[in-house]
């Protein structure tokens, strides 16, 4: 059994580095060369044809069937030319990755041979058999043929041999079924609300874009030592292992210098990432061993999104040829950091303003303050529902581990910040202000440091920061789709956009003059919304306590973090700003409690399993050894010699078998307690039974046979260590 585990490592001693693969080429001369962006249509399509898509990016207009013909023939030449044999439409289901069926370019000439044909028809519309995506039951099996549509605003790749259509998904009935049509609708809505409000500063802003920059966290592990963990190939975490003896401790992984293979590693990924036109931009090592981080520059939020699917997509592929296996999970392993999804969000008027910059004059200033109090106000009322869109499973035993902000959403805003609220808060603003008070609240609020990053991003231990010129949502996991959060906080502050500018117009009619209006209605917000502004650890036990009294939410599993979704004034809201109606959100909401349920059964079934016939078997024959040894010990020496000696190895038989027996008895009761949960019908309430009486059994387990795995002899245990995984490399 020893064998598995020294072949694997045997297997790794003997690897080749894999050889670079950019030949010293320049990342800009390289970028895009596989995506039909808009240079590419200039060339590929008749100006009519560039005209009709680029006013469907612009506008969000479709495109009509004898244009999508002219710019299915143009996509066609190019992707020929750039080696692409099939074509796809890529979409984002509910489930964890993208989805996509390739179809040759191939059809009958008709005379005998095939010829290569894509047409307007195949380019903006398809029916994939996609019945057993999740629906949570919106799409019942009669009208099961939900479809896929073109997504003229991100553009068309080619993945190896195979030119990849961004599109969304939809039911027959127009349901969203996937994660990108309502991301697309909040962007809408965000877009509305905040040009609305921007409007009051500057009556040029037409437009408004939502910005996502992504920091993705990850590990990589040896393939042949992956392999040999059962729980990583089936789980994507270790269900069991001891600590290693040293790991983060010293911190001597964070920002040290890259260890070769991983470095190549890096290279070729961002090599084809660059072709894809992912602007990735940083790399480093992380706080645990194993632990990396990729960062691209930020981009328009729905190509960021499909941008980070796609580098998670290429991640995996690329280090397989590295020789390693790349993991998501958000606790990969127990007692060291897990990995997160750092989501930098920002909105920009289409006159190049980022609203959460602060400007050079109070006007600009006093604007850049309405969008900081309304987010706040939106974050406040919204804390339920944000934390929702980012629990999962893995992301639950990361959140609050003491690594990672806990499960009580609050907003850090740094000291420049949280001042000037505290000046417009103190303000007399209530009645009409005199010109010397106007005067002084615009003095200070002119005050506001142009440049205020530095003194913000100290803080990370906050799960929503403001840092300088953004918001930095840290609770995201990092095998998260980057849309479920977005959505959220797109919809959200649109939705506290909307509710300020009917008060602030509200009160523009009564008389008051704008800027009084806007003072009056950003007091109320900044009191009300006082609570969520927490500038300290986020990770201390202090502020667990502080925040109970504070009365903000602490939530602290799936199901109960997901009963928000639900919520009466959650579902007015998303309907409302039509970015989910009540039927889909119901949809989505059943298709995350199976997904919680499943992943929890396949965990249980994995280490019902690992500790049946790998641990207990191997630990026996251990025992068995020692018994053998105890019984010499009898025939060779004294009753007096024997009775010394013997004494701690008849300890060690009794601790073995202990632990032997009470993992027998505790995988029964788990296993008991999988039936009587799985008898349950009704999603939540199974949900609840998988999480109360199922989930607490693997911690259980997993502590006996942590215990076992210091004592066994080391040659026989038959599952790489922490020790092996995280520090071959
Ligand atoms: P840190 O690790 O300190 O948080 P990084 O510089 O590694 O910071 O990553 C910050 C991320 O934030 C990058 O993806 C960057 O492009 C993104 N970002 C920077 N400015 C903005 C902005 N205005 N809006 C959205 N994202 C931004
Ligand atoms: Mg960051």
């Amino acid at each position: 059994m020893a064998i598995v585990r020294f072949k694997a490592l045997e297997e790794v001693m003997n690897r080749e580095p894999r050889p670079l693969v950019n030949n010293g080429e320049l990342a800009s001369s390289i970028y895009k060369s596989l995506v039909f962006d808009r240079e590419k249509m200039q060339k590929y399509l008749s100006q009519e044809a560039f005209l009709a898509v680029i006013e469907a990016i612009e506008k969000g207009t479709a495109v009509d069937r004898k244009m999508a013909d002219q710019v299915a023939q143009g996509m066609k030449a190019w992707a020929l030319e750039n080696g692409a044999t099939h074509y796809t439409h890529w979409f984002h289901p509910l489930t964890d990755g993208t989805a996509e069926k390739h179809d040759a370019f191939v059809e009958y000439t008709g005379t005998g041979g095939i010829i290569e044909a894509f047409s307007g028809k195949m380019l903006v519309q398809q029916e994939p058999d996609a019945s057993s995506f999740p629906s949570g039951g919106i799409r019942q099996t009669f009208e099961a043929r939900g479809y896929t549509a073109w997504d003229t605003s991100s553009p068309a790749f080619i993945s190896e041999t195979t030119l990849s259509i961004p599109t969304i998904f939809i039911s027959y009935t127009g349901e969203a079924l996937d994660y990108k049509t309502p991301l697309l609708r909040s962007i809408r809505a965000i877009d509305e609300a905040a040009t609305g409000v921007a409007k009051y500063f500057d009556k040029e802003v037409k437009s408004v874009r939502a910005n996502l920059g992504w920091e993705q966290e990850y590990f990589l592990v040896d393939e042949a030592l992956f392999l040999a963990r059962p729980d990583l190939v089936l789980s994507g975490r270790t269900l069991m292992g001891h600590s290693s003896s040293k790991d983060q401790q010293l911190e001597d992984h964070y920002f040290s210098s890259i260890p070769t293979r991983v470095n190549r590693f890096m290279i070729e990924l961002e090599y084809e990432a660059y072709k894809l036109g992912v602007p990735v931009k940083t790399r480093h090592n992380e706080v645990a061993p194993n632990q990396f981080e990729l960062a691209p520059i930020y981009e328009e939020m729905n190509l960021a999104n499909d941008h980070n699917q796609v580098i998670m997509d290429l991640m995996k592929k690329i280090a397989r040829r590295h020789k390693f296996r790349v993991l998501f999970h958000e606790k990969p392993f127990a007692g060291i950091n897990g990995s997160g999804k750092h989501n930098n969000w920002s909105l920009q008027t289409d006159t190049g303003v980022n609203l959460y910059s602060p400007g050079k004059n109070p006007k600009s200033n006093l604007q850049f303050l309405t969008f900081i109090v309304n987010t706040l106000a939106a974050v406040y009322e919204y804390q339920d529902l944000l934390r929702a869109s980012i629990y999962n499973v893995a992301n639950q035993h990361r959140l609050g581990a003491n690594e990672a902000p806990p499960s009580i959403i609050s907003v850090f805003l740094g000291t420049e910040v949280s001042g000037m609220l505290d000046l417009m808060e103190a303000a007399v603003v209530d009645r009409k202000m005199t010109p010397a008070e106007k005067t002084e609240l615009k003095l200070n609020i002119g005050r506001i440091p142009e440049i205020i990053l530095d003194t913000t991003d100290r803080n990370r231990t906050s799960p929503f920061a403001f840092t300088g010129n953004r918001f930095e949502f840290r609770a995201v996991g990092s095998s998260a789709n980057c849309a479920s959060p977005m959505i959220v906080l797109n919809g959200v502050v649109a939705s506290q956009l909307v509710k300020f500018k009917a008060e602030v117009d509200a009160l523009i009619e009564a008389g008051v003059k704008k800027d009084e209006a806007i003072f009056q209605i950003l007091k109320k917000l900044i009191i009300a919304s006082k609570p969520i502004r927490f500038n300290g650890n986020g990770y201390s036990p202090e502020w667990t306590e502080e925040a109970a009294r504070r009365g903000l939410s602490n939530v602290n599993n799936v199901p109960e973090a997901l009963s928000a979704w639900m919520r009466p004034e959650n579902v007015k809201m998303f309907s409302e700003l039509d970015i989910l109606s009540e039927k889909e959100l119901h949809g989505r909401v059943e298709v995350e409690y199976e997904k919680f349920i499943k992943k929890v059964q396949i965990e249980s079934r994995v280490l019902g399993d690992l500790a049946i016939n790998h641990i207990v078997p191997v630990s026996v024959r251990y025992m068995t050894t020692l018994l053998e040894n105890v019984k010499y010990l009898k025939d060779v020496f004294s009753n007096s010699e024997y009775e010394e000696l013997s004494a701690g190895r008849i300890a060690l038989i009794k601790e073995i078998s202990h632990h032997n027996s009470t993992i027998k008895s505790l995988v029964n009761e788990m296993t008991e307690a999988r039936k009587r949960a799985n008898v349950i019908g009704e999603a939540k309430e199974k949900a609840r039974a998988y999480n109360d009486t199922v989930l607490p059994y693997l911690q259980k387990i997993r502590y006996h046979i942590d215990k076992l795995e210091l004592v066994v002899d080391n040659e026989i245990w038959p599952l790489p260590k922490y020790r092996e995984l995280l520090f071959v490399r």
